[in-house]
């Protein structure tokens, strides 16, 4: 990864010294809660898109485990802006993480520290330029998302993504790009690190919180671009596995993973097979918002 510089618990230090304990409370329980942002290149500068609202999910991620991240939201902002300048970086995705350090070992984080670490690095596009055109094969992963009744699905919890990547990897193992999970319910969830919708009939529909997602940021912002655009977007809506197949289009939305068109599921093709229209045109927008080639949603950008 080319970083130097990581800041970690209130100071910047050289990557080989951001370091932890093997007895981190978080290394054995998954005691850790993330955040996962882009910094887009624009042509005033690069531009983190949507940073407070990713700022409120990572200390609303905390909150179930009565976890303190000792750092206000004005020294994460300052770490983050100052870590990209340090390093010249003109895009970047953000990690910032917050976890039980060690203390003493047992369930129980008792008087764990909480721990806070920053870093920045340059990302291009999360499942490859290929797929943002072209789509990807992604396949119904045989394992259920963790029900929003066992573990909070809504925080960001490093622990849950054990789940996440159980999935995706039974779905490149099998020679697809991403899977989509499924709920306990048996209904159309999320991808591993993606939210997903379907369009039908000129209609967007995805589910909502209800469903075990995680509430995405790119996911609120397809609703209100897609909305703008004048499309009727059903959010909360239940998708059976057979929905899937049957759809017109169908893509992924996550700061990583931006907006990806699904061009196959369990290899049958969606709509015929290529990036749909409504996929394409909401996807243009995101990206005419993002890379600031209009002045609308100015809101939604931090310049370092
Ligand atoms: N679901 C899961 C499980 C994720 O990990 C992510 C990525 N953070 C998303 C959905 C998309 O969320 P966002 O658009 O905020 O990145």
């Amino acid at each position: 990864m080319d970083v130097d510089t990581i800041w970690m618990d209130g100071e910047f230090v050289d990557w080989e010294d951001a370091q932890i304990h093997v007895l981190t409370h978080a290394m054995h329980y998954g005691t850790g809660i993330f955040e996962g942002a882009r910094c887009y290149e624009t042509e005033d500068g690069p531009a983190i898109f949507r940073w407070p609202e990713h700022l409120d999910r990572l200390y609303n991620s905390a909150k179930p485990y009565e976890m303190e991240i000792d750092h206000t939201r004005e020294e994460l902002t300052e770490a983050t802006m100052e870590l990209i300048r340090r390093q010249d970086l003109t895009s970047c995705y953000i990690r910032p993480l917050a976890f039980y350090g060690y203390e003493s070992l047992g369930v129980s984080p008792g008087d764990c520290p909480t721990r806070t670490a920053i870093a920045v690095w340059p990302w291009g596009t999360y499942l490859g330029e290929d797929a943002l055109e072209n789509g990807i094969d992604v396949m119904v992963s045989s394992w259920r998302k963790h029900a929003s009744s066992q573990i909070p699905t809504n925080a960001k919890t490093t622990g849950l993504y054990v789940n996440s990547m159980l999935a995706g990897e039974e779905a490149r193992r099998n020679g697809y790009a991403e899977a989509i999970v499924l709920n306990k319910e048996g209904n159309v969830a999320e991808g591993p690190g993606e939210n997903i919708f379907l369009v039908r009939d000129g209609e967007l529909y995805t589910p909502g919180l209800a469903e075990s997602i995680l509430d995405g940021i790119t996911r609120d912002t397809v609703i209100t671009l897609a909305r703008e655009l004048g499309y009727t977007v059903h959010d909360g809506a239940t998708i059976s596995r057979g929905e899937l197949h049957t759809a017109d289009e169908l893509f992924f939305t996550g700061s990583a993973a931006e907006v990806t068109p699904i061009k196959r599921v369990d290899n049958v093709e969606i709509g015929d097979g290529s990036r749909g229209p409504i996929t394409e045109e909401i996807q243009t927008r995101f990206f005419d918002v993002v890379e600031r080639r209009t002045d609308d949603h100015e809101e939604w950008f931090t310049y370092p």
